[in-house]
């Protein structure tokens, strides 16, 4: 069962959150492995996008935000591109571009930070946006202060945290084939509330690293390993890690309310981007293959649109009231 945990230390300004994805990932696994155009992904690239999930689910968990946040890892290796989106309803799917040969336990900068030119990009795009509005973006480099390259991507997310909203943040991360899953505690701001998107956030930089409660509860979290952030029950691991501090906890978020897989794909997507190659561009393709065919990246889904289909795409656009924007 998938589920998200979230709770409270009593009286101190720390938060936490664990989640666990099981059946969901196994599906994403399972149809990128039946797909017959990708295959499944090499090892590492499947360890690494469980984590991603995983962050990126207790990340969109701990914002205050009407959207879908999006996480991407690209730069210089044979891992062109991963990338995993969660909705704030917790709905999530990712995947990821292999464009050369990745060994079994490849490390994260040999997959795509060879000469430290990989990027993390976290995107916010607002569900309800605004004409013109554009999504909110921070990048963040997979190298440390020295410009030492980083091989966990828990780090690189505690330096994106600590960079872009100036919070003490510590994620233990783990994915294997059979689950994917994290641990999240943050040191809340005192005033305000801590937001990925908020404008108005109050930060605490000369509190940094300074917390008594938040370090010590950070020390007790880094002693969870990966065997048993995988194995253990959310309950086991809290109580494993805090059973001597105060936790107040949330009722579990799972099922349809928890983090689940689905694909927010859909014909008329695919539509809408036929519609944007032009008619001449389009009908030349079905006369040269008789179909347009895109495949899902993400759930593996493929779209067929024969000449009719791609006719009708067009006439369909025609008649309808041109949108604001189309008109510049
Ligand atoms: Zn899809």
């Amino acid at each position: 069962m998938s589920e998200l945990h979230k709770f409270l230390f009593e009286g101190l300004p720390v938060r936490g959150m664990v989640v666990r994805l099981d059946a969901a990932w196994k599906e994403i696994l399972q149809r990128r492995a039946t797909n017959s155009e990708t295959g499944a992904d090499p090892q590492p690239v499947r360890a690494l996008l469980g984590e991603m999930t995983a962050a990126s689910v207790l990340m969109q968990a701990s914002i205050q935000f009407k959207g879908a946040l999006v996480m991407q890892i690209f730069g210089d290796g044979p891992l062109k591109v991963a990338v995993t989106e969660v909705q704030s309803d917790l709905r999530f799917r990712t995947t990821a571009k292999v464009v050369g040969p990745i060994a079994d336990g490849a490390s994260l900068s040999a997959m795509v930070n060879v000469n430290n030119e990989g990027r993390c990009a976290i995107t916010l795009d607002p569900q309800d946006k605004m004409p013109g509005q554009q999504p909110y973006q921070s990048l963040v480099p997979l190298y440390g202060d020295q410009h030492e390259k980083l091989e966990q991507l828990s780090s690189v997310l505690e330096h994106f945290m600590l960079q872009s909203q100036q919070i003490d943040t510590t994620l233990v991360l783990a994915a294997n084939d059979e689950c994917a899953a994290g641990l999240l505690i943050q040191r809340m701001p005192l005033k305000g509330e801590g937001n990925l998107a908020g404008a108005v956030t109050q930060h605490h930089e000369d509190e940094i690293g300074l917390n008594e409660d938040y370090n010590r509860i950070a020390i007790l979290a880094r002693s969870l390993t990966a065997q048993e952030l995988l194995t253990l029950d959310p309950e086991d691991v809290m109580h494993r890690l805090f059973w001597e501090e105060k936790v107040l906890r949330y009722p579990a978020l799972t099922g349809a309310e928890g983090p689940r897989f689905e694909c927010s794909c859909s014909r008329e997507r695919v539509g809408r981007m036929i519609l944007s190659l032009g008619q001449d561009e389009a009908q030349a393709i079905v006369a040269e293959r008789r179909t347009i065919e895109v495949g899902c990246d993400f759930c593996g889904m493929q779209y067929v649109f024969d000449a009719v289909d791609t006719a009708q795409v067009f006439t369909a656009a025609a008649t309808q009231v041109p949108a604001p924007t189309a008109v510049q």
